[in-house]
């Protein structure tokens, strides 16, 4: 076994990972990358074909990131953002909010930036904002009258709501709001109670009529759009309790770790309304949808914008709070913001002494060589030659996926802008799914990366999400290593 290989099955644990199947094997160990394009210590290539789970979006070792990241470590790698400014952090607040506020410029809402970390810790910093927010703000009638009541003092807790199947990652307050069981449920304990209310998952929608077809679950669905029904009443219900949610937590367009479950057009621009009508906050989760991911889908639409970055923005819908990581940097280095608005941003404004203060922050909030690298990943992304390029992208990956419908095992191909989810099932005339022993996706994969190509299932769903640089060829090679491995092993 490759002495690298040997090091890691002896010391590193992997995450998502059951190891004892991690230690049957002699792992892939990556030495290199270039463009799409993926190079082991034995010296094999592989296409990255889930884009280096869900983040790299130029291709790996791309000259301008490379460059923007090699002049910044000319003049420091990291300084703190606790009492100091940084030049390319202040550089990228502004331009992330000039990106954030494309579908409307005069308004300007999402006017405030927050780093971070990573995708988990974007959503840490919109929920203790959003919780302490409401609080304050629903106490406010008596700072400005009586002296707060024991019974004020209790008053309930804010609540959020996320959908069936949410995942925002794997700290304590981003497993709160998630809703996997396999994930979350051993830590219950530990955890605050969020709502959850049901997603638009057609292809198995208790409402939808429809019997299963050779397309998108989108495009034959037969309903009356139930699901929107179910979160008018669960937003109705929680406000007759007296304490109406504080706000809804949501991925726009597509859910990634529920499965890749898209959601069919309308229905955000919906949902956005009823939360709001309810005077929920809209926290949008574009940890895997930001940055371009989500294409062009509805820019035919009138008042949608066509070249925006954000899947929100697609449907017309300006969040209070947005969480952007894995593409912020290109993929190429862990850092992540929560951009909200003025009227959050004020509400943690006061007297030294009043300690109003956001108390939050992360040791490498700022770091320099990921905001220089953010920025050259957004000049790239706002180029002539990118908007073009994920275009052409985007309808060549629909085109090929067309070839799997002759495939009795494909139940449902979903593609919404660069991101596809190939639903594997026991038979498509029925919608039957495998067993969990068969580890149907698992197995798939892994005859995948025999075929060279490599992604991750989500379950029973194969995720093919070509970083923007991907040749035509090169996403052949990936849609025909899936069609050869689904025949081969299933
Ligand atoms: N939100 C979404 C939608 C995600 O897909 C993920 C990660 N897959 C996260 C949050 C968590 O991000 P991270 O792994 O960077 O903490």
């Amino acid at each position: 076994m490759n002495q690298l290989a040997q090091l890691d099955q002896k010391f590193v644990w992997h995450p998502f990972t059951q190891m004892r199947d991690w230690l049957r094997r002699e792992p892939l160990v990556i030495v290199e990358g270039q463009g799409a394009v993926l190079h082991d210590a034995k010296g094999r290539e592989f296409l990255d074909a889930n884009a280096s789970i869900w983040t790299n979006l130029h291709g790996h070792r791309h000259p301008k990131i490379n460059a923007a990241i090699q002049r910044q470590l000319k003049k420091i790698a990291h300084s703190s953002a606790l009492g100091l400014a940084n030049e390319p952090a202040s550089r990228l607040a502004g331009k992330l909010v000039n990106a954030a506020n494309s579908i409307s410029p005069a308004e300007c809402r999402l006017n405030k930036v927050f780093f971070s970390d990573d995708g988990s810790t974007a959503l840490e910093v919109a929920l203790k904002l959003a919780y302490e927010f409401t609080r304050r703000a629903r106490a406010k009638p008596l700072e400005r009258g009586r002296r707060p009541s024991v019974k004020t003092a209790r008053s309930p807790q804010p609540r959020f709501i996320s959908l069936a199947g949410a995942y925002h990652g794997d700290t304590i307050g981003a497993v709160s709001l998630g809703h996997i069981d396999r994930f979350h449920k051993a830590y219950g304990g530990m955890l605050f109670k969020s709502d959850k209310v049901m997603s638009p998952y057609c292809y198995r929608c208790p409402f939808n009529q429809a019997k299963p077809e050779r397309a998108d679950a989108r495009e034959y669905r037969k309903c009356h759009w139930e699901c929107v029904g179910k979160v008018e009443q669960k937003f109705s219900a929680q406000k007759n309790k007296g304490n109406p949610f504080a706000a809804f937590v949501f991925e726009p367009l597509m859910q990634g770790a529920a499965g890749m479950v898209p959601q069919p057009t309308g229905w955000l621009r919906q949902i956005a309304e009823i939360a709001r009508s309810h005077g929920a906050l809209l926290i949008a989760d574009e940890v895997m949808t930001g940055f371009g991911r989500t294409g062009r889908a509805g820019a035919e639409s009138g008042k949608r914008k066509a070249d925006t970055l954000f899947a929100s923005h697609q449907e017309g819908v300006q969040p209070d709070f947005l969480c952007v990581a894995k593409g912020l940097t290109g993929g190429y280095l862990p850092m992540a913001a929560t951009l909200t608005t003025r009227e959050i941003f004020d509400a943690f404004l006061g007297e030294y002494e009043e300690f109003k203060t956001f108390f939050h922050g992360h040791s490498f909030t700022g770091n320099q060589l990921g905001a220089a690298a953010a920025l050259a990943s957004l000049e790239l992304l706002q180029s002539k030659k990118s908007i073009g390029q994920r275009g052409q992208l985007q309808q060549q990956l629909h085109d090929e996926l067309q070839s799997l419908w002759v495939l009795p095992h494909i139940g449902d191909i979903r593609q919404v802008g660069l991101v596809a989810g190939i639903e594997l099932v026991k038979d498509w005339r029925t919608r039957a799914p495998y067993a969990l022993r068969e580890r149907a996706g698992i197995r798939v994969c892994a005859a995948m990366a025999r075929r060279g190509v490599l992604t991750r299932p989500v379950g029973d769903v194969i995720v093919l999400m070509p970083p923007y640089c991907t040749t035509r060829t090169q996403l052949r090679k990936m849609v025909a290593a899936l069609a050869e491995s689904a025949q081969e092993v299933i």
